[in-house]
């Protein structure tokens, strides 16, 4: 195991960076009434603005409930553009497809829509890099640069929303039904922009994306205060663990925040959460050739999951520029469903989709990797003369020493 496993430090406290410019989606409905009366306009504007906003409408000129003379003004003081496409990629027929959007300090990020027959789940990103260090994930071994604000989190799901309703993927004009916080990032890390955003995305619309609680999963790596915060609110979202071993010994390594809250801490929050919601929880695990996916610890896993609402997810690993570490053999990978589920432990292994264009997870690394040759990169909408704009490297963030939980105040 060399290469891969530079120890980076485990990063709680997002570098501070310029905010981003004021946008309706960070505000509550309130704030939103009073800065568009502040602007001398009626209130109920705003909740034009966000009927606008939640359909994907950037236009000022398709705003055509807005007085002509006031669009501009509006849009520019409550929706500014936060997310520019740089370019999308397009994989299993056009069904599935990233795009890398650049922020406005130029910090990148990615999301990933995927449509099934049965749905449209897109993969969205909390963090501009990550800060838990993970060694076979190519966002952690980025680092952090920054949290997301709610808006920058909410407007990737409303691009997915909008491109599905725009019929921009094949199979014609449809509805986004799925969002899954497996972008970059750690949800939880990125506590009160997250929570904003499981607001806009349950909150009917106009007001929102008005999805259904089960359909929005928050996948963590195990931030116990976080998953007490979301048990606490009374959410009933889906939550995902990304476990990785069934043993603190190799789940220090693999999952370094593990050295603060060990696998028994992590499994006895899920399970409250479980108790609190009824529904079980997804253990996910990423099958580590000759690491993790000895027939021993799927025993391992196997008791320590077997009386309990839980599902696995087992997710072949996808190997990241530079690693040494490989994906578990086919034998192995039956070899382990088949223990788990003779243990009792719903489990499923995880299509790997949008993998030929690094969409897969844990692929998503925005800041140094261009389209790969085989990838058919589409054109953003927007772009001057054809021409693709390259990625423009983040400035890599100072790596600051660990520091405690929660600190940062909410913007
Ligand atoms: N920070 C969140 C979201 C991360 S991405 C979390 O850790 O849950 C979503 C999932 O992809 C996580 O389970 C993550 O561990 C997994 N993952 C990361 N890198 C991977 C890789 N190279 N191959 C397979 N899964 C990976």
């Amino acid at each position: 195991m060399k290469g891969a496993m530079t120890a980076l430090p485990l990063v709680f406290d997002a570098p501070r960076r310029g905010k981003p410019p004021r946008h309706l989606a960070d505000l509550t409905r309130e704030q939103a009434r009073a800065a568009v009366t502040e602007l001398g306009q009626p209130a109920f504007r705003a909740d034009q603005l966000a009927r606008h906003f939640y359909r994907g409408v950037t236009d000022p000129a398709q705003m055509t409930d807005l007085p002509a003379a006031v669009r501009g003004d509006l849009t520019t003081a409550l929706l500014p553009g936060l997310l520019t496409p740089v370019r999308h990629l397009s994989a299993d027929g056009g069904r599935t497809r990233k795009t890398l959007w650049r922020l406005h300090d130029g910090a990148l990020v990615e999301s990933v829509l995927m449509r099934y027959p049965d749905r449209a789940t897109v993969c969205i990103s909390s963090q501009a890099g990550c800060g838990m260090a993970c060694p076979f994930c190519a966002t952690g071994q980025q680092g952090l640069t920054r949290n997301l604000s709610a808006a920058e989190i909410i407007g990737q799901a409303v691009a997915a929303a909008a491109a599905m309703a725009n019929g921009e993927i094949p199979g014609g004009p449809g509805r986004l039904s799925n969002v899954v916080f497996m972008g970059m990032g750690e949800p939880l890390a990125n506590y009160p922009r997250v929570r904003k955003t499981l607001d806009a995305l349950l909150t009917p619309a106009p007001h929102g994306l008005g999805l259904a609680q089960r359909s929005v999963t928050v996948s963590t790596v195990g931030l116990v205060p976080g998953i007490r915060r979301l048990t606490e609110e009374g959410l009933h979202v889906t939550l995902a663990v990304s476990l990785h071993a069934p043993d603190d010994e190799l789940r220090d390594t693999l999952v370094p925040i593990n050295t603060r809250y060990k696998v028994a801490e992590v499994i006895e929050a899920a399970d409250a959460y479980a108790a609190r919601t009824g529904r079980r929880y997804s253990i996910e695990y990423a099958l580590i050739r000759d690491v993790n996916d000895q027939p021993e610890r799927a025993d391992l896993l196997g008791r320590l999951l077997g009386n309990r609402l839980a599902h696995v997810n087992l997710i072949p690993l996808n190997p990241t520029p530079g690693s040494q570490w490989d994906a578990s053999p086919l034998p192995a990978q039956r070899e382990f469903v088949a223990r788990l589920r003779a243990a009792g432990v719903a489990t499923t292994v995880r299509d790997t989709r949008g993998q030929e264009i690094d969409g897969a997870c844990g692929q998503l690394a925005a800041a140094d990797r261009g389209p790969r040759p085989e990838a058919r990169p589409e054109l953003a909408r927007g772009e001057r003369d054809g021409v693709l704009i390259p990625a423009v490297a983040v400035a890599a963030p100072a790596v600051e020493p660990p520091v405690e939980l929660g600190a940062e105040a909410d913007q």
